[in-house]
């Protein structure tokens, strides 16, 4: 195998973020990808395009509140049924239950039979209520839109790394964004910031976690800390992304969270920043803890 672009032939896999078409639709996935150690251009193997297609369709079928190929395989497999007795019981044909199993996307009705005939239930997380998501990227976010699984999927894994409260998760998730823009011009999940008096809290952070409560991923503890009930998904996570999150953990491991806390009140984009606005991330430029 040689790159397209520069005809070398050392290359790593990566995982690297595309953003496909589905369906007229763009989506956003996080897939293996091999890229050129020369040049950094991706180049993909059939074994990653089928990888790619089949994490896109998911993608699609999550935007749209559509089972998931591996929703539909739990499905079937709690019925204990092989995928001819499962076409059967749908009145559908064989080809079509092996081909939503992968990457051809369902119909809404097709979908719907699924869901009323194996789990009339099925509960349904309506994470388009979250005010962020509709707002545009701007500086204030970071320049990126608003990234609900992958702030979800951030918090959790702070939370498993660090068993920390709110107080200084808030802060800890405030220095993953503006180290991650420091360094990148862009932020890590997209979120916005707004001075507290206990520092840089996400914005709207409760509404925030009360969804994660509703939907299974954290138990409130008291009101001030929070147990994560699922794993994060760490393949939602750039390796630049990763690289962010180690530093930032290997600094609470160093610092502990209070001093942590106390640098948070004394960097600029606190202090510059009046209550009640949100921060812009132009002023990530002298992190105190980048100087360390
Ligand atoms: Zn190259």
């Amino acid at each position: 195998m040689k790159c397209l672009q520069c005809d070398k032939a050392h290359f790593v896999e990566q995982k690297v973020r595309f953003n496909p078409e589905i369906k007229g639709e763009t989506v956003e996935v996080i897939a293996p990808c091999m890229v050129c150690k020369n040049c950094q251009t991706p180049l993909m193997n059939t074994k990653q395009m089928n990888v790619l297609r089949r994490a896109s369709a998911d993608k699609y079928r999550e935007n749209h509140k559509l089972l998931t190929s591996s929703q539909i395989i739990a499905y079937r497999k709690e019925l204990g049924m092989s995928q001819t007795a499962f076409a059967r019981y749908l009145g559908v044909g064989e080809a079509s239950i092996k081909r939503w199993e992968t990457y051809f996307i369902q119909d809404s009705s097709q979908d719907k039979l699924m869901r009323l005939k194996c789990d009339e239930a099925a509960a349904e997380i309506n994470f388009l209520k979250i005010r962020w998501k509709r707002e545009e990227p701007n500086i204030y976010s970071g320049n990126v839109k608003f990234n609900f699984q992958l702030f979800k999927s951030v918090v959790l894994y702070l939370i498993e790394q660090t068993n920390t409260s709110i107080l200084f998760l808030n802060k800890l998730l405030f220095y993953t964004d503006f180290y991650h823009f420091s360094k990148y011009a862009v932020s890590l999940t997209g979120a916005r910031y707004t001075p507290l008096k206990y520092g840089p809290c996400p914005d709207q952070y409760k509404p925030i976690y009360e969804t994660l409560v509703k939907s299974g991923c954290l138990e409130k503890i008291d009101d001030c800390s929070y147990k994560a009930l699922v794993s994060s998904d760490p393949t939602l996570f750039e390796d630049r992304e990763k690289e962010t999150l180690e530093f930032i953990l290997e600094l609470y491991r160093r610092w502990g969270p209070q001093k942590i806390l106390n640098a948070s009140h004394e960097e600029e984009a606190y202090k510059k920043t009046a209550e009640g606005l949100v921060i812009s991330y132009e002023l990530s430029k002298n992190l105190r803890i980048v100087k360390t």
